[in-house]
C-alpha cells in the first residue's frame, strides 16, 4: 500500500482522481482516457475567453460574457417542458438566467436569493429580455478570478461537462511531479532549455503553447520521438546481445552465384551483401530490415545471403506473405542455385500431406537447405535441424511487437533479415525500425530502364486503346487497375467487372479479372493465366501482389487515379516495366481534379524514386497515412510530427547514438518511459 502511496499520481489509473466515480471513468473511457497520463496527453482544443466582464446595461448579444449579479426572483413553472428562471440583477439593469433540465432545489442552493454570484455565459437575447442559459460557470464571488479567465476547452462528451473537466485535469496538473532532468544539458539547450513540466502546464494553459512550433510544444514532441527510440533501441540492444555462434564461410557458393548471374550486382547491392556478411560471421544474432524500392533487387541480395549462411552449414528458411510471392522466389532460388547441390523446397498451407511429411523429415534429418514457402515455414510441427537464417518479404504491415516475436524465432543461433518494400520517409525509418540494423537499397540495377508516366482525362479512352492494341502487338501486356471506392465493395467489383465486360468487347478472350471477393485459389489462377501469357490484359482492384514480378507486364493504367494516395501510385507503378521493356504507366482521370491530385500526378511524373515519393507523400497526407497504420490501427505520435518536426527527428537520431555508447544512461529516462506508457513494451522483451 505504502509503495502505491509514494507513486506519482500521475503513473496511476484514472479512478485515483477525486471525483472519478464509476459514469465518470466510463465516459472518460469512452475517450480513450482511462490512464491519469492519457487526460494529460488530450489537449485543449481551443481556449474561451470569460475576461470579458460588463455590467448588464452594456451586454452584447451572442458574446460570452462574465457578470456580477444579485438573484431577485425565481420563476418555476409547473408546466413540463417550460425551463425554470431566474431573473438577476445588478445596479444597471436585468437578467434571465435559464435552467433547463434543472431542478428546482439546486436551482435555490446555486443562486441564493439576494446574493452576489458571478456568472458566465454566452448572452442572447428573447422576448426583449437579455438571457443566459444554462450558463456553464455560476460562483460565489470569492471564485471570480478563477472563472475570468481564458478557459481550455477539450473535447467533451455527452454528460462530461467543461466543468467537470477542468477540475479532473486541474488536479492533474496541480499534482505533477518535479521529475529530474532527464535529457543533458547539451540536448536541453537545443530544445530552448525548456522544461518537461512547465511545457505540459503551459500546453494545458496557453492558447500559444498548444502552437505546433512554440516551444513548450517542441519540448514535449522532443520527449515524444525519443521515447519511441528508446524503447526500440533497447529491443535492438537485447536481440544484439543474444550471442550466436559465428558462421562460417569463404564464400565459394556465393561466388558461383554471382558469376553465374547475367547481370553484374549494383554497387548498393554488393554494399549490402557485405553487411550482412559481417552479421553473419559476428557471434551476434543479426536483425536487420533491407528497404529498397520494388525490383531493386532485394531478392537477389537475400539469396546470396542466404548462399552464405548454408555455405556455413545453417538451414534457411525464406518466407514470403502469399502462396504465389514464395512460388516466385522458389522460382528464382532453384535457377540461381541450379547448378550447385543446395537442396530447396517449397512449403505451403497447400502443400499435399504426403509431401508435408517427407519435407518435415528432410528437415530434420538436414537435407534440406533452403524452405521457402509461406507463414507454413514456422507451423509448430515443422522442426528444423539447424535453423541458421530467416528471411521475411515484404512485412511492412508488422508492428513492433510482431517483430519482437519474430526475433525470437528461430533460436539463438538464428540471423533474421526482413524485406520492405515501402521506402519510408528519412524522419520515420529510426521511429519505426529503431530495433533493426538497417540496409537501404536506393540504387537501381543499371539496365532498368525508367518507367514513363503519362496522365489522360478520361474521355481520351480511345486514346489508351489504340495505345493498347499497339502494346499487344508487340507482345506487352497490360495491367488495368479500377480504383477502390471506400464506400462499397460492391460498387468496386461492379465497376471493375464493368471494365473487365468492355474490354472483353476490344479484346476477345485475352482479358482477365481480379478482385477481392475472389477466393485466393480464383485469384492464383487469374494471376497464373497471366504469367504464362493467356491473357494480354489483367483488369484488377488495387489488389495485384506487391512484389509479384510480371517480367512481360509494361503498361499499368491506372483509372481514376486521384483516388489513391502517392506512396500507393508509385507501388502499382512499380508492377511494370521489371523486364528490358520500356514501362509505361497512365493515371488516368476525371475533370476537375483537386489541387492536391494535381500535385500528386506532378510529382509521380516528374521522379521514379520511392524514397523522395514517400517524403512528398508525407507532406501531402501525414504520416499515419504513408505507413498504412490507418488499417492496422497501430498508434502514432501524439504530438510529434515528423513533418514540422523534422529536426526534432534527427537530433534526436545523435542523441541516441550518445545514449547507446552508455546503457547505464537508459536509467534516467525511466519517467519518460513511464510517461508515453513504453515501460511494459520493454519489460515484454526482457524475458
Ligand atoms: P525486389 O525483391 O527488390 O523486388 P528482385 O530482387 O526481385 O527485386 O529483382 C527484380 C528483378 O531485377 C529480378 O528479375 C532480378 O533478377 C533483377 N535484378 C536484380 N539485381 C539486378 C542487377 N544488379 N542488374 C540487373 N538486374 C537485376
Ligand atoms: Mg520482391
Amino acid at each position: 500500500m505504502n509503495k502505491l502511496k509514494n507513486f506519482p499520481l500521475i503513473f496511476q489509473n484514472i479512478d485515483k482522481l477525486k471525483g472519478v466515480g464509476t459514469k465518470i471513468k466510463h465516459l472518460l473511457k469512452k475517450k480513450k482516457i482511462e490512464k491519469i497520463s492519457d487526460l494529460l496527453w488530450s489537449f485543449p482544443k481551443g481556449f474561451t475567453d470569460r475576461t470579458n466582464q460588463t455590467t448588464l446595461n452594456l451586454l452584447e448579444i451572442g458574446k460570452i460574457t462574465t457578470i456580477k449579479v444579485k438573484a431577485l426572483k425565481y420563476n418555476f413553472p409547473r408546466i413540463r417542458n417550460l425551463p425554470n428562471r431566474v431573473t438577476c440583477e445588478d445596479s444597471t439593469g436585468k437578467i434571465d438566467i435559464i435552467f433547463f433540465n434543472s431542478r428546482e432545489g439546486y436551482i435555490r442552493k446555486l443562486l441564493p436569493l439576494n446574493d452576489w454570484i458571478i456568472i458566465s455565459g454566452k448572452v442572447n437575447f428573447y422576448k426583449k429580455k437579455y438571457q443566459i442559459t444554462n450558463p456553464p460557470y455560476i460562483v460565489p464571488l470569492h471564485k471570480e478570478d478563477y472563472v475570468k479567465r481564458n478557459i481550455a476547452k477539450y473535447s467533451l462528451t455527452e454528460g462530461l461537462t467543461e466543468k467537470i473537466y477542468r477540475k479532473l485535469i486541474e488536479q492533474v496538473l496541480k499534482n505533477i511531479p518535479n521529475f529530474e532532468e532527464w535529457h543533458t544539458q547539451d540536448i536541453l539547450k537545443k530544445i530552448e532549455n525548456k522544461k518537461w513540466k512547465e511545457s505540459i502546464i503551459n500546453l494545458h494553459n496557453s492558447k500559444n503553447s498548444l502552437d505546433i512550433n512554440s516551444s513548450f510544444y517542441k519540448r514535449l514532441a522532443y520527449d515524444e520521438i525519443l521515447a519511441n527510440l528508446l524503447v526500440l533501441s533497447q529491443i535492438r540492444i537485447r536481440i544484439k546481445r543474444v550471442k550466436k555462434i559465428r558462421k562460417n564461410f569463404d564464400e565459394q557458393l556465393s561466388k558461383l552465384l554471382i558469376n553465374n548471374f547475367p547481370f553484374e550486382l549494383t554497387k548498393n547491392q554488393k554494399k549490402i551483401i557485405n553487411e550482412i556478411k559481417k552479421d553473419l560471421k559476428s557471434n551476434y544474432k543479426m536483425f536487420r530490415l533491407l528497404q529498397g524500392d520494388v525490383g531493386s533487387g532485394k531478392t537477389i541480395i537475400s539469396l546470396i545471403a542466404a548462399s552464405n549462411a548454408i555455405e556455413s552449414k545453417s538451414q534457411v528458411a525464406f518466407m514470403a506473405p502469399t502462396e504465389i510471392l514464395a512460388k516466385q522466389h522458389r522460382d528464382l532460388a532453384k535457377k540461381i542455385f541450379s547448378k550447385t547441390s543446395v537442396n530447396i523446397e517449397f512449403l505451403s498451407g497447400k502443400t499435399k500431406s504426403f509431401d508435408k511429411k517427407k519435407i518435415i523429415n528432410n528437415l530434420k534429418n538436414g537435407k534440406i537447405n533452403l524452405l521457402i514457402g509461406t507463414h507454413a515455414l514456422f507451423q509448430k510441427n515443422i522442426v528444423y535441424k539447424n535453423l541458421g537464417f530467416i528471411i521475411i518479404d515484404e512485412q511492412h504491415k508488422f508492428g513492433v511487437r510482431q517483430r519482437i516475436e519474430l526475433a525470437s524465432k528461430g533460436k539463438e543461433n538464428c540471423d533474421i533479415l526482413v524485406l520492405s518494400a515501402t521506402p519510408i520517409p528519412r524522419t520515420l525509418i529510426l521511429t519505426h525500425y529503431g530495433d533493426m540494423d538497417i540496409s537501404k537499397l536506393v540504387e537501381k540495377p543499371l539496365n532498368r530502364k525508367e518507367i514513363i508516366t503519362i496522365s489522360k482525362p478520361e474521355e481520351k479512352i480511345n486514346e489508351i486503346l489504340s495505345f493498347l492494341i499497339k502494346q499487344i502487338s508487340f507482345k506487352n501486356q497490360i495491367f488495368w487497375v479500377c480504383p477502390l471506392i471506400k464506400e462499397s465493395e460492391k460498387l468496386d467489383y461492379e465497376a471493375a467487372i464493368k471494365k473487365y465486360e468492355f474490354l472483353s468487347k476490344k479484346f476477345y478472350k485475352r482479358v482477365g479479372l481480379i478482385h477481392g471477393a475472389l477466393t485466393s485459389d480464383e485469384k492464383e489462377k487469374v494471376l497464373n493465366k497471366f504469367l504464362n501469357r493467356s491473357i494480354d490484359i489483367l483488369v484488377s482492384t488495387t489488389i495485384i501482389e506487391v512484389g509479384i514480378d510480371f517480367p512481360n507486364a509494361n503498361v499499368i493504367i491506372i483509372e481514376n487515379s486521384n483516388k489513391f494516395g502517392l506512396s500507393q501510385l508509385h507501388q502499382l507503378r512499380g508492377r511494370v516495366g521489371r523486364g528490358l521493356n520500356q514501362g509505361t504507366c497512365i493515371l488516368m482521370y476525371k475533370k476537375n481534379l483537386s489541387d492536391n491530385a494535381k500535385k500528386r500526378i506532378k510529382i509521380l511524373k516528374s521522379t521514379n524514386d520511392g524514397f523522395k515519393i514517400a517524403e512528398e507523400d508525407m507532406k501531402l497526407r501525414g504520416f499515419g497515412d504513408v505507413l498504412g497504420y490507418q488499417q492496422s490501427g497501430i498508434k502514432d505520435f501524439k504530438i510529434a510530427d515528423p513533418v514540422h518536426h523534422e529536426s526534432l527527428f534527427r537530433l534526436a537520431e545523435l542523441n541516441i547514438k550518445e545514449i547507446e555508447n552508455n546503457t547505464e544512461n537508459y536509467a534516467k529516462y525511466e519517467n519518460l518511459l513511464k510517461l508515453y506508457d513504453k515501460v511494459n513494451l520493454i519489460k515484454n522483451i526482457s524475458n
